[in-house]
């Protein structure tokens, strides 16, 4: 494998990721951000974010990384040069592209190699492609007072990784998708990947590879398709939890079991076992941002996208449900002690964006509720982000549930599980669960003392299934 100059625009979780995978398979890898604090840190040794296995795989690279906020520095070398930059939305729902035209425009002012392919892997409306090359290319012209032709190609390369699992899904990808019309893009990005598209690479010890890895599927196309596979992709995830969601409900009603009817239509190969976790709904910087931007896109060009929207519907409304199961078990809400259970939108992961509990606290709060949360990682960034969010912060969660009048598991950490749930019911006032993601031991629970509320678990209890 021939070691290739790399850049990274952006630090934040695919950035980092990205960078870090790159050099871990051997390339030179310079790493840019804005944020000084992040940069310092990355400097020592240490990730901004919280994702397992992040600072192991840095260490292990930590020779072939550098991280710079000098465009200047990270630029004019590179072979290739990733931008993943953020891409949130705007007001409207459309993704505010600021940050993306910035890193365009810093990397046409200072580009000098040869050839360097400019790849958007920041998840970025249909046409980016081409907006990014104009935009290149006027920085290009202006600074450097000639043409860019043939200096530079812009492509795709949408990212798939899921944060809390994003070293394992970067080493070990179902696929990678690669964008470009241009086929010298191309060439080059196969042979930056191919470590990963061979699985030639020493697996790290702490994540080895899975047995029935071999090699990884490139998927070649054009900007365009590239591009909204992304949000296809997305929107497919998106539409299949608010699919459950909605069965989930009507299970509750009919006095049925959605974890026995996901497992029913699970096994059927035709659907697949995942994201058929009925539960409080997605959050997070992507589902919500990119089915927003979906619809936006579609608006653009006189479609509609009733599917789309109707799963973004189900997703949000599924947040009241929570504060209705809470209603319909406490009667008045107003006064009552509230602890949430988990601030994240999944566990393994530091971010808030599109946080449910966060919408859910605030939610309670409108009802009068005071309300303590707990997270075993991420509490000083919600106090830092929300500062006039109010509610409690609890570091433990015996002293949250003190007194409480219920609970509310929002993020399925591994450590809710196995709290001392017996401990816990003799502390609050009623020992009441409302569980968002199904996710503890109910009949641990119950014998606890607790009353558990599940999400479309109307079945009689009676009747467990075999792995009961
Ligand atoms: P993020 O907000 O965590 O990180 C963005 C980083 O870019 C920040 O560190 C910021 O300081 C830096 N930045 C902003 N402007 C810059 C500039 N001009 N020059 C250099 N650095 C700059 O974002 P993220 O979650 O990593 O997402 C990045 C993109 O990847 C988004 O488009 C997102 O939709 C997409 N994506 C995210 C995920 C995910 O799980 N987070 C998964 C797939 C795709």
């Amino acid at each position: 494998m021939r070691a290739m100059k790399v850049t990274v625009i952006g630090t934040g979780y695919v950035g980092i990721t990205t960078g870090v995978t790159l050099a871990y398979i051997g390339h030179e890898v310079t790493c840019v951000d804005i944020d000084p604090q992040k940069l310092a840190l990355l400097r020592s040794g240490k990730a901004p974010i919280y994702e397992p296995g992040l600072e192991e795989l840095m260490h292990l690279a930590r020779e072939r990384l550098k991280f710079t906020d000098a465009y200047a520095e990270a630029v004019p070398n590179a072979e290739v040069i990733f931008v993943a930059v953020g891409t949130p939305s705007d007001p409207e729902g459309n993704p505010d592209l600021r940050y993306v035209q910035a890193a365009a425009e810093g990397i046409g002012q200072h580009l000098s190699h040869n050839f360097t392919v400019i790849v958007n892997k920041s998840t970025v409306p249909i046409g980016s492609g081409n907006w990014v090359e104009s935009l290149v290319r006027a920085a290009y012209e202006a600074t450097h007072g000639k043409k860019a032709r043939g200096h530079f190609a812009v492509a795709s390369n949408p990212e798939f990784l899921r944060e809390g699992s994003a070293i394992y899904d970067a080493l070990y990808p179902d696929r990678i998708v690669v964008g470009t019309e241009q086929p010298e893009a191309l060439e080059v990005l196969y042979n930056l990947y191919r470590p990963l598209l061979e699985q030639s690479f020493a697996e790290p010890a702490f994540q080895p590879r899975p047995a029935t890895m071999k090699a990884v599927p490139l998927i070649t196309a054009d900007l365009a398709s590239a591009e909204l596979i992304k949000y296809a992709a997305n929107a497919f995830l998106s539409v299949k939890i608010s699919f459950i969601n909605e069965i989930a409900n009507l299970a509750e009603r009919v006095g049925a079991d959605i974890t026995q009817i996901a497992r029913g239509i699970g096994l059927d190969s035709r659907i697949g076992p995942r994201f058929l976790q009925a539960g409080v709904g997605w959050g997070g910087s992507c589902f919500g941002k990119d089915t927003a931007a979906l619809v936006s896109t579609a608006r653009e060009y006189g479609l509609t996208m009733p599917i789309v929207q109707a799963a973004r519907e189900v997703n949000y409304r599924q947040r009241e449900r929570m504060v209705e199961k809470l209603q319909r078990e406490l009667k008045i809400l107003k006064g009552r002690t509230i602890g949430l259970l988990g601030l994240t939108f999944k566990p393994n992961t530091d971010d808030l964006r599109d946080s449910p509990a966060l919408d859910i606290a605030q939610r309670l709060i409108k009802h009068g509720v005071r309300v303590r949360v707990h997270d075993p990682i991420a509490l000083q960034q919600a106090r830092q982000q929300n500062p006039t969010l109010a509610v409690e912060y609890y570091e433990s969660v015996m002293e949250l549930a003190e007194d409480a009048d219920a609970l509310v598991l929002v993020t399925d950490w591994a450590v809710y599980r196995e709290l001392d749930w017996e401990g816990i019911a003799k502390l609050m006032k009623k020992p009441l669960v409302v569980d968002g993601r199904n996710f503890l031991d109910k009949k641990r629970l119950a014998k606890a003392g607790f009353q558990h509320v599940g999400v479309g678990m109307g079945a009689n209890p009676q009747l467990i299934t075999a792995e009961e």
